[in-house]
């Protein structure tokens, strides 16, 4: 695989700067629909878009949150395959940095600010990848497309919309720090919120209610205790089991009332294959079993898809030659957060996550990303969109070893 030129890898920073120093971060979540942190970035992007050829459409989510879809219109063909590269444009908020956010500031061989890991230096190196592929007029047969979501922070929400609004292709590229390994499978996290009921009395005769606090406490030890235990039997080989946390707890009026109500929420994470709603109902079962079926309710259970790209898909493995030659990674990888892959894989796509940059660096008051990964990642994505001019990337080739 051949590396960068110069002025190649000058090209990949300073887009990455000016991506940076547009702020997209997403405030207070319940503010977000209201402010549309990505508006600023989104028309810059679709500028910059329309500069390299493309043709973009915006898909709304919500009045000011938007999609970018971005294809080159002079790359035929109807019933040719199709392989999106993808990044989402929302950043988490910016408050709190210890560094400047927006600044782009580069020292050490890093480059700061945020965004520059999750997931901006993904995009840089994509859309530069892109641009460097197309000038070298060796682009593959497949239709390529970039897209640019929204609202991925906070539940994959951009991704889910352009899922529902039926856009597909047949593959996906989904930038995130990967540390420029593949990655092809994630859990999908399952979000439920639980209610127990009781009856508010005087605290002064506690016998005379029902207390909601002490029957959800005995929830808690369900979840934790045989639901869990259910969910772990089912191993992945890349993921190892399923968990699942109470992380947020409620109840009580005041300090002299039998509570009447009590709520909490529960993270767990769902390995591919099992499904989310067996598991919701599992959990129906123990608990009406525990502290009876009048005594609670589920009051929403959210879940946005697993990952598990199948292994032998020439495109996985054409990825994971190139990344085998960069970097020595051996075999495909899991990740136990989740990302926009869920959705796409829920819909049918083949999709699969890589990035430059390492995940411990993302969200935080330092956020950083090395040079050497932002480069190592376009170089990569170069070799893959111009190692097969003319053919499909998707489809089994010469180059592609036919063996595990
Ligand atoms: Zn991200």
């Amino acid at each position: 695989m051949r590396t960068l030129t110069d002025a190649e890898k000058r090209r990949v920073r300073e887009l990455l700067a000016v991506l940076v120093g547009i702020d997209s971060s997403v405030p207070a979540p319940q503010d977000e629909d209201r402010l549309c942190p990505e508006a600023r970035i989104a028309s810059w992007l679709a500028d910059h878009l329309r500069g390299m050829g493309m043709a973009v459409e915006t898909r709304e989510m919500v009045p000011g949150r938007a999609n970018l879809v971005a294809h080159w219109p002079d790359q035929p063909v109807a019933g040719r395959r199709s392989l999106m590269l993808e990044a989402h444009m929302d950043t988490v908020t910016a408050e709190g940095m210890t560094v400047d956010p927006f600044g782009g500031e580069v020292r050490d061989g890093r480059m700061y600010g945020r965004g520059t890991c999750d997931t901006k230096g993904s995009m840089a190196a994509f859309l530069t990848a892109m641009a460097i592929a197309r000038e070298s007029d060796r682009l593959p047969a497949d239709k390529l497309y970039f897209v640019a979501t929204c609202a991925e922070e906070t539940g994959c929400r951009g991704a889910r919309a352009l899922m529902a609004g039926g856009f597909r292709t047949d593959a996906a590229i989904v930038g995130e720090p990967t540390g420029c390994r593949l990655v092809t499978a994630h859990k999908q996290p399952l979000w439920i919120r639980l209610e127990t009921l009781g009856r508010a009395c005087h605290a002064s005769t506690p016998g005379l209610g029902v207390n909601a606090v002490e029957r959800m406490a005995r929830a808690v030890s369900v979840v934790h205790g045989p639901w869990a235990g259910r969910l772990a039997a089912a191993d992945h080989p890349l993921l190892g089991n399923s968990t699942a946390a109470v992380t947020c707890i409620e109840g009580g009026a005041r300090i002299n009332i039998i509570p009447a109500s009590c709520r909490a929420e529960i993270d767990a994470r769902i390995v591919p294959g099992l499904s989310c709603a067996r598991a919701v109902e599992d959990l129906d079962a123990l608990l009406a079993e525990e502290i009876g079926a009048e005594s609670f309710r589920v009051l929403s259970a959210e879940s946005f898809g697993a990952l598990d790209a199948p292994p032998d898909a020439p495109l996985v493995r054409r990825l994971l030659d190139l990344c085998r030659q960069a970097n020595g990674q051996s075999g495909p990888e899991g990740v136990n957060y989740f990302a926009d892959t869920g959705p796409f894989h829920q819909a049918g796509i083949l999709a699969v996550l890589f990035g430059p940059g390492d995940i411990a660096q993302a969200h935080t008051a330092d956020e950083f990303i090395s040079l050497d990964q932002l480069e190592q990642a376009t170089a990569i994505m170069v070799a893959l969109l111009t190692g097969s001019p003319g053919k499909s990337l998707l489809q089994p080739g010469e180059n592609v070893a036919s063996g595990g």
